[in-house]
This record gives C-alpha cells, sequence and structure tokens, in this order.
C-alpha cells in the first residue's frame, strides 16, 4: 500500500491550466507542470483496495494502485514499466482519457477521488525524459504478414502488439499523416503532436511499417490485401458524420467539426500558414456540446472569433452526481472543460431549427428553440424560437458508424444493428482472417476503449495465425463502459 495515512491527511490536488489569455495566444497545451513531489504525495492518497474498483472502471485494466504505490516509493522506473504492462501509449490516455478510472475510485465515494489521471501522465513523462521507452523488437520472427488499415489508436496499439510478437505488420493510413483522431482531430493544445511523434518513431525502431496517403480499398484493391497479407486488422474508425438535415443547410458557412478540425491541424504541422475554413471575426456557433465541440470551441477561440455559442440538445446536466447515476459509474456532470473556460455560451436543451441567409446563399443566423424530451422525442417549447448571429455553423453531432466504403464493402463483411462491423469473441469479423478493433466496430467511442480493443483484437489475430495465447486481451467485444 502507499501511504497508510495519505486519503487522511492529504487532500486531492488536481493539475493548474496556464492563465486563460497566455493560452489563447498559441496552441500550446494547456496544463502547467507538476510538482513531483506533490504528484508523490498525491499518489499517496491511493488506498490499495481489496477490490479495487478503479481497474473495473479502466476498460485496460490498468494497475492503478500498483503504480501508485511505487510512485509515493519514488520508484519511477518500476512505476512505467508496471503502466506500460496494461497500456501501449498512456501519454495519449494521459492528456485525453476522460478517466472512468477516477469515477470508480473507492475514495471517490465520501471524498475525492485519487488523481489517477495525472500520475499516469507524469509517470510516462518522466520515462520519456530518463530514456526508460525504449523500442522492443521481437527476439523471433513469424514470416507472417499483417496488414492493419488505420492508424488511430486502436490500430497502433493492435500493431505495436502484432510487431513485439514477430509479425511482419504494415499499417496503411488514407490521411497524408499517421495518427488517425489523434493527428487531425484532436487540437494541439489538448495533445501536442510531439507525444504521438515520438511514440512512432519507436514503433518504427521495433519494425513496424507505415504507409501513410493509401486509401485501402481504393489505392489497393481489397484482392491485394488478401493475396499480400495473411491476416488484415481493420481499425478505419466511425468516419460517417451525423448531419443535421434542417432548412438552409446548404447554405455556405456551414461545416461538420471534422471538416474545420483537421486543416486547423495542418497549420500546427506547418503544411499551411491559415485554415481555409477561419473563425477569425466571426461569431459562431457550434452544434453538439461533446468533446467534439469543445475542440471546435477552443480552435474558434484561438482563431479570433468574435463570438462563440456551443448549443447542445440535452438539458443542463448537475453540478454533482445524481441517484440514478451512483459511484462507480461514470457521472453524467456539468463539465467546464479547458476550452469552455476559456469563453462562449453554453446553451442546453435547444435544437436547430433552420439556418438563415444572405442573398449571396451565406449564413448569416441560426434560428433555435428550446426543447423538451417528451413521448420518446424532443418537442419545441412554443413561442421559444430566437435567431442567434452566426456567419460560421459547425456541426458536432457525433458520427453514426465506419463509413460502407469500398474495403468494407469489397471485403464483404457484415454489420450489426447499429451499422458496425459486426465481430465475434476474438474480435474476427464474418470475413476469416479479417479482424476489427476501435471505433469501426465498437461505434464512436475513447481513446482507451480504441487501445484496449486494439490490444484484444492482437490477441485474436495472433491466435489465428499461430495458435498461441501469448497476448492480453483486457476486453472483450461486448464489454460496455460502467454508465
Ligand atoms: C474531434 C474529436 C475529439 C475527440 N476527443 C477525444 C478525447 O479527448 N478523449 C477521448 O478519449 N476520445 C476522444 N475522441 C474519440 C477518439 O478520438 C476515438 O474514439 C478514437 O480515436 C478511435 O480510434 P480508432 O483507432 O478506432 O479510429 P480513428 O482514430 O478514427 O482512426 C481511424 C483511421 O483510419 C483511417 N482509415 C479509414 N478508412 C481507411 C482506409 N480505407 N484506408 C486507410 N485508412 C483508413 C482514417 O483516415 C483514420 O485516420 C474524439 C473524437 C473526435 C472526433
Amino acid at each position: 500500500m502507499a501511504d497508510p495515512k495519505g486519503f487522511l491527511n492529504t487532500t486531492r490536488q488536481g493539475p493548474k491550466r496556464r492563465p486563460v489569455d497566455l493560452r489563447l495566444r498559441d496552441w500550446n497545451e494547456v496544463y502547467e507542470d507538476f510538482n513531483r513531489d506533490t504528484l508523490e504525495s498525491q499518489a499517496g492518497r491511493c488506498m490499495n483496495c481489496g477490490i479495487p474498483f478503479c481497474h473495473q472502471g479502466c476498460p485496460l485494466g490498468n494497475l492503478i494502485p500498483e503504480w501508485n504505490t511505487l510512485v509515493w516509493r519514488k520508484d519511477w522506473a518500476d512505476a512505467a514499466e508496471r503502466l506500460h504492462a496494461t497500456n501501449n501509449f498512456p501519454e495519449f490516455t494521459g492528456t485525453l482519457c476522460p478517466a472512468p478510472c477516477e469515477a470508480a475510485c473507492v475514495l471517490g465515494i465520501n471524498d475525492d477521488a485519487v488523481t489517477i489521471k495525472q500520475v499516469e501522465i507524469e509517470i510516462i513523462d518522466r520515462a520519456w525524459e530518463e530514456g526508460w521507452v525504449e523500442p522492443q523488437p521481437p527476439s523471433v520472427r513469424t514470416g507472417k504478414k499483417v496488414a492493419v488499415v488505420g492508424s488511430g489508436p486502436a490500430g497502433l496499439a493492435a500493431a505495436q502488439q502484432l510487431t513485439r510478437v514477430g509479425h511482419d505488420v504494415v499499417v496503411f493510413e488514407r490521411a497524408d499523416r499517421i495518427g488517425g483522431l489523434l493527428r487531425y482531430g484532436i487540437p494541439e493544445f489538448k495533445m501536442a503532436k510531439h507525444r504521438l511523434d515520438r511514440r512512432l518513431e519507436q514503433m518504427r525502431a521495433e519494425g513496424t511499417e507505415f504507409r501513410a496517403g493509401v486509401d485501402v480499398g481504393v489505392d489497393i484493391t481489397v484482392e491485394e490485401l488478401r493475396a499480400d497479407f495473411d491476416a488484415v486488422l481493420l481499425a478505419g474508425g466511425a468516419t460517417a458524420w451525423r448531419d443535421l438535415p434542417v432548412p438552409g443547410r446548404e447554405l455556405s458557412g456551414i461545416y461538420q467539426a471534422m471538416e474545420y478540425l483537421p486543416p486547423s491541424n495542418k497549420v500546427q504541422e506547418g503544411d499551411m500558414e491559415r485554415s481555409p475554413i477561419h473563425a477569425e471575426g466571426k461569431h459562431v456557433v457550434i452544434i453538439g456540446g461533446g468533446d467534439t465541440g469543445a475542440d471546435c470551441l477552443g480552435t474558434a477561440h484561438r482563431q479570433g472569433a468574435a463570438s462563440v455559442t456551443q448549443l447542445e440538445i440535452m438539458p443542463t446536466p448537475p453540478q454533482t452526481r445524481s441517484d440514478r447515476n451512483p459511484w462507480p459509474t461514470y457521472p453524467t456532470l456539468y463539465r467546464i472543460t479547458s476550452a469552455h473556460e476559456e469563453g462562449g455560451d453554453r446553451l442546453f436543451a435547444v435544437s436547430t431549427q433552420e439556418f438563415l441567409g444572405d442573398e449571396e446563399g451565406q449564413v448569416r443566423a441560426l434560428r433555435l428553440s428550446e426543447v423538451v424530451f417528451e413521448n420518446g422525442r424532443f418537442e419545441p417549447v412554443p413561442d421559444s424560437e430566437q435567431d442567434l448571429p452566426c456567419d460560421l455553423a459547425l456541426l458536432a453531432m457525433g458520427f453514426v458508424g465506419p463509413e460502407k466504403s469500398k474495403l468494407l464493402e469489397g471485403l464483404g463483411v457484415d454489420y450489426d444493428e447499429r451499422g458496425n462491423v459486426a465481430r465475434d469473441d476474438a474480435f474476427t469479423s464474418t470475413v476469416p482472417g479479417v479482424f476489427v478493433a476501435g471505433d469501426m466496430g465498437r461505434g464512436q467511442s475513447l481513446i482507451v476503449w480504441a487501445i484496449a480493443e486494439g490490444r484484444a483484437a492482437a490477441a485474436g489475430l495472433d491466435k489465428y495465425l499461430t495458435g498461441r495465447d501469448v497476448l492480453p486481451a483486457p476486453i472483450a467485444p461486448t464489454d460496455r463502459p460502467l454508465v
């Protein structure tokens, strides 16, 4: 156990964000450095529970009490080793995860949970600084060739696992750079891309091959793919976005979030000076109150928007857990992300009725009304309409599943009732030798689930190729969050 009295004597201390006026002038990560002595005493708050519910909360089954104890004992190198035992990329979850582990922390029943996510990011940051993160190339080679389609967290986790057990792994990505949503969805201020790049360097050194700019199913036919590789892992994400079919949707100035965020990320990569879709001086309305909407919000503020309003159809969430959402489930709460702290208005329980345009066909306003949930649907409240000025509308309403692309059609995979690629307990699709992981099989989800799925699908694929059972499979396809 860490400090036996830590949870009694030490109060939770989380990371601090840089001042808003400073961080809006750059694209650097928003959090300040965390003092390592303080971090060690924070780790000491862990009670090493007999039944560590944090394991249940984390899809990866992270060994949280073990690394908390090791950090408290200042044994950071061993803590890094225990962290990597269950997670290929703790820097992705340490910066981006909503931390269901903290929601399930036993201390959270009547006190503030252990700051698990901060301990995680500090361990991995220190491990990189100290040179403890080294390539782990395989000691034997199987001679089997595996194609991984898609380079988001699911594809990368699977590729690393499969390379390390000796397969020749090629990761295909249709974008011009590797990383999936980590590269072109998530803005630099949430996770700096050098975190991704150094991990890719490690993977290259281990022997994973990356081919960017290749749309599998188009640039390489399905027949070529099947002929060249012994097995295929599909990790193409849930990229089919939900649209808003209301009057005026055809006006210019209305974009999907994933049309808006990638060029902004490309500016940060140095590919261009200015994004072709820019918020400077504009009244921006973001439709959708989730993570994607918050990323649009932070981006629009950094681009110099005149105003930003974020709309959410659901009512304002409570400030504390409701009785229907008890510990250790993940609580639906009113959250103020770093982007919300930076400004803008938030409207809840509202729905867009139409977009209004000018003579040139450019959006100039958005008409909304308040809504109530009745008889299983959102109904507009009579006489509650109002018009918001809007020169740039960003649709951030989520994704409906994978694109029914030439790749999926060509392979002939089946879909489940939600339109995702169907798979069995070993993550095999209905086509033998073709596996599926991440959002493509689960539907729109989280990075931590994508990594867990990538690891588990790699285990199934390795068993298919070799008959052995050596890789860990942290989850089953049917596992769901504690909600
Ligand atoms: C804007 C945004 C912000 C988010 N923020 C967070 C967050 O803060 N925390 C969190 O936990 N989750 C977040 N998420 C969700 C998270 O990013 C996803 O759940 C996760 O990235 C899914 O990983 P994946 O590997 O399954 O797919 P993806 O990351 O979507 O990667 C799939 C890749 O496959 C490629 N691909 C598809 N088809 C082909 C093909 N035929 N040939 C070659 N390549 C192909 C795509 O181009 C894409 O790059 C966010 C999502 C969005 C959209």
